[in-house]
């Protein structure tokens, strides 16, 4: 079970003032700084309040936010509390600090936001009656009436900064707040995929994120052009009600020309950590294409005792007690998610191939390795079950499995092989006869002594080479190999030899070396795509074939099939 984020009783807690020694450990900061904040610390407080319905209007030329939601709503008696200062349910003595799992808990958003603007909030508790509550600038309930709502709670902020105009001078143009907004509405959407958001803009409809099982649904939401299958959701159990929930782009399928969905989160809040951004980093190394950069989005469940917030006042940045286990545990999680047993292999995608190859299947005809089990917790991370078939123009090998059929390109599958071996033993050897370079530049002997191989001048414009990488020492091609690592530093030189040590394409293979390839290439941790993040392989599944050969037709009595 994962930890819930959301107090449920909160229609149940009492709003409070904060005691003054609470209030004085709370990291003070500016809550209310542009129209992205209303959104945000009015849609926390949505989330906290339980809400799986979320509605939210900008007028951004009235400095105007509106946030509906289905949430436990306030009584009378909090409704009127709720914008004093310090004023919260969520916390009520100096211990709650420590084991916090709402969003929010300083109860200072909606006090800022009454001395900064008109604040109205109507709410109404479920079997009570509703009211609209007008607030001064200092948080107090001015006006109060009875209104007629559903149960839950709508807050309107209008006329923000009003009296503060410098502070409107200060903010970016209405477009760029707008776009500030979506993307937090798009992270919060991310760390609460139970959640239906319905925008507007100007009274207009701008954009809505359905709900999902799991933030991998709400993902393929967000980014235009990827899908659902270009994207793998992996999720570990940690122990203690502590998860880490992972969403790649496969790197053979999807990556952003910027480093704008490098995501990470914390129970329940996008936030930014150094340490953990270099992991996630390094755990796509080497899997993408030259200036491209992986998808990624991590929601880390951790009991609230292992964080600290401090770092930043307005909990964006964060650190987390034991980084290093985190670290271990997340890099372990994305090398899980990239293996290809996971994908491919989805429950229901399996268990709906293996009826529909069984009722075909039964009068005989395809002949596909029969061994499908329904999808089990085992046989989703066992390895795929790859056969060799044929070899194609000397170049592609075909692979059968059980769902389906695979080209893989023979080189590039070598090459990500030997490339994993090579970084993993980057073995030096002496020659026995040195190699007899010229031409070498000043920054080419550097690189070429930082990666490790000995050169001694041999004459003028002459070098001599006594060591090289055991791979390519024997080869004819040596020296010329030992030119392309003196271009590179130490990784691109690990490419280059992986590169021309592999087989090369139109080396005719027997079926025995291709399955010995496609045993040794599966087993590799990046398995999707070469170092220089080339795909390697291309699958055609079952269901596709099925539909494309329109099965469903023949599987009647009247073709005898
Ligand atoms: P905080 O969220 O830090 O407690 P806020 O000023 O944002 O402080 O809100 C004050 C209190 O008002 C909350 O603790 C909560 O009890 C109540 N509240 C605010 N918004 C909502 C909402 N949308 N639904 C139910 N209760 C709410
Ligand atoms: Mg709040």
């Amino acid at each position: 079970m994962m930890m819930s984020l959301v107090p449920k009783t909160s229609a149940m807690h009492r709003i409070e003032t904060l005691p003054a020694d609470v209030c004085s450990l709370i990291a003070a900061g500016e809550v209310i700084d542009s129209l992205a904040a209303v959104v945000r610390e009015l849609a926390e407080n949505a989330l906290d309040a339980g809400a799986t319905r979320i509605s939210i209007c900008v007028w951004p030329d009235r400095w105007r936010v509106r946030v509906a939601d289905n949430g436990t709503g306030m009584d009378l008696e909090n409704l009127q509390k709720c914008a004093g200062a310090h004023t919260t349910s969520k916390i009520h003595n100096s211990e709650d600090l420590w084991k916090i799992t709402s969003l929010g808990f300083r109860g200072e958003a909606l006090h800022s936001l009454a001395q900064l603007s008109r604040l109205e909030v109507c709410s109404r508790v479920s079997g009570e009656a509703g009211w609209r509550v007008f607030y001064n600038n200092l948080g107090e309930a001015l006006e109060t009436e009875p209104t007629a709502i559903a149960p839950g709670t709508i807050v309107t902020v209008d006329d923000l900064f009003g009296n503060w105009q410098a502070r409107r001078g200060g903010l970016p143009t209405a477009a760029q707040q707008l776009r500030t907004v979506q993307l937090m509405v798009h992270h919060l959407a991310l760390c609460h995929p139970g959640v239906m958001w319905q925008l507007e803009q100007n009274d207009r409809r701008w954009f809505t994120i359905s709900p999902g099982a799991n933030s991998h649904h709400i993902l393929a939401q967000l980014l235009r052009d990827v899908k659902l299958q270009d994207l793998q959701y992996h999720q570990v159990e940690l122990g203690q009600n502590q998860s880490v929930e992972i969403v790649i782009g496969l790197p053979d399928r999807c990556h952003r020309h910027r480093l704008d969905w490098l995501k990470f989160a914390v129970n329940g809040r996008l936030v930014k950590c150094g340490e953990i951004e270099q992991t996630l980093l390094t755990s796509f190394a080497r899997t993408l294409p030259r200036d491209r950069y992986p998808i990624c989005f991590v929601h880390l469940r951790i009991s609230p005792e292992q964080i600290d917030w401090n770092r930043h006042p307005a909990k964006a940045e964060i650190y987390l007690h034991n980084m290093g286990e985190w670290q271990a545990r997340i890099s372990l999680g994305i090398a899980e998610a990239l293996q290809l047993s996971n994908s491919h292999q989805s429950g229901a995608g399996q268990q709906k191939v293996g009826k529909l190859l069984k009722a075909s299947e039964q009068k005989g005809g395809y002949v596909v390795n029969r061994s499908i089990e329904p999808a089990t917790k085992e046989s989703i991370s066992e390895r795929l079950q790859l056969r060799a078939v044929a070899q194609l123009h000397n170049t592609y090998i075909l692979a059968e499995h059980p769902t389906g059929l695979w080209l893989i390109e023979q080189h590039i599958a070598h090459e990500r092989v030997l490339y994993e071996e090579i970084c993993e033993r980057w073995q030096l050897i002496n020659l026995e006869k040195p190699l007899i370079l010229n031409q070498l530049t000043e920054t080419q002997l550097e690189n070429l002594q930082t990666i490790g191989i000995e050169v001694d001048t041999f004459g003028d414009q002459l070098w001599a080479a006594r060591t090289a990488p055991e791979m390519l020492a024997s080869r004819d091609d040596c020296a010329d190999a030992i030119l392309e690592l003196s271009q590179g530093n130490l990784q691109a030189a690990q490419v280059a030899t992986a590169c021309r040590s592999a087989i090369r394409n139109g080396t005719p293979l027997s079926l025995a070396e291709m399955q010995i390839l496609i045993e040794r290439w599966q087993n590799t941790k990046n398995p999707r795509t070469c170092p220089h993040g080339r795909p390697i392989y291309l699958s055609l599944e079952e269901t596709a074939l099925s539909r494309f050969f329109r099965r469903h037709w023949v599987l009647g009595k009247s073709h005898g099939i």
